[in-house]
């Protein structure tokens, strides 16, 4: 049941897992964050990849479209929960930038809940 949104669906929902939005931080504010963490960062190893990413993301994650919920630190309307948005860049960041794995769990623990895909 991942396709097909149904009207029954609460607005306050997110769209990726369906769940009700409890930390509502919408992707726009969680990449600030990031990217302040990912400069603020002594070692330099090359990050223009990641903050890419996560860029893209944030883009495509505000692309979708029903959920009512307003950002505690914008205001803005957000679609998907901070679990889902880290969810996406943790992925990326396991592929390719491993050695940042622990510090952003650290960083970004919204208890980021690892569920299978459906896909
Ligand atoms: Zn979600
Ligand atoms: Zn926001």
């Amino acid at each position: 049941m991942r396709l097909g949104i149904t009207p029954q669906i609460s607005k306050a929902n997110c769209e990726v897992c369906e769940e009700v939005i409890t930390q509502p931080v919408c992707p726009a504010c969680l990449e600030r964050e990031m990217i302040e963490w990912l400069v603020q960062k002594e070692k330099d190893e090359d990050k223009a990849g990641l903050i890419d990413f996560i860029k893209k993301t944030t883009i495509s994650l505000r692309g979708h479209g029903y959920a009512q919920t307003k950002c505690v630190i914008c205001g803005k309307n957000m679609r998907v929960c901070a679990h889902c948005y880290c969810k996406e860049i943790l992925d990326y960041i396991n592929k390719e930038y491993p050695e940042l794995e622990e510090e952003f769990i650290t960083h970004f623990d919204f208890n980021i809940h690892f569920k299978p895909r459906m896909i």
